[in-house]
């Protein structure tokens, strides 16, 4: 893996080697640059949200950044700096997050509860009663596949 020090004699851009990560990291308050998230000291690289030195002008702006020198220098997740890519900072949006527990789906099977406890509340037929308990049991086996995949994917990133 190439140092700041290789990437900025490539680029041609200032380099400071009084930054270290320890103290930029310190000075971002452990907060992401650009999600303001906390960022937690224990996660370690290769994790999404381990701690990563950011480029605020990117270093590959050659001449268009002020190099690896404090002020450009910040911290951010390893997962939102990837997402970043050699974009400016102040024109990305936020790293995509993990989709909400309620998913439209959900909110379909809530109902299917909430219909399935009225009829139980006004008494209706076994049958229907035993088809409707059924459906709101096979409604919510698929569902942790789904759920399973999502987090895989989630991790890849
Ligand atoms: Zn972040």
């Amino acid at each position: 893996m190439k140092t700041d020090e290789d990437r900025c004699r490539e680029y041609g851009v200032p380099y400071d080697p009084t930054i270290t990560r320890p103290a930029v990291y310190q000075q971002s308050g452990w907060k992401c640059h650009l999600c303001g998230k906390r960022v937690r000291k224990s996660l370690k690289y290769p994790h999404p949200r381990s701690a990563s030195l950011d480029h605020i002008v990117p270093l590959s702006w050659r001449k268009d950044s002020p190099g690896h020198v404090w002020g450009n220098v910040a911290l951010a997740h390893l997962r939102c700096n990837q997402s970043k890519g050699a974009r400016f900072a102040g024109s990305t949006k936020p790293a995509p997050r993990k989709p909400g527990i309620v998913t439209p789906l959900w909110k379909l099977r809530l109902t299917l509860f909430a219909g399935t406890a009225a009829l139980f509340y006004f008494n209706a037929e076994p049958t229907v009663l035993t088809i409707a308990a059924v459906l709101c049991i096979l409604s919510v086996v698929p569902q942790r596949k789904v759920r399973r995949r999502r987090r895989r994917a989630w991790w890849k990133l």
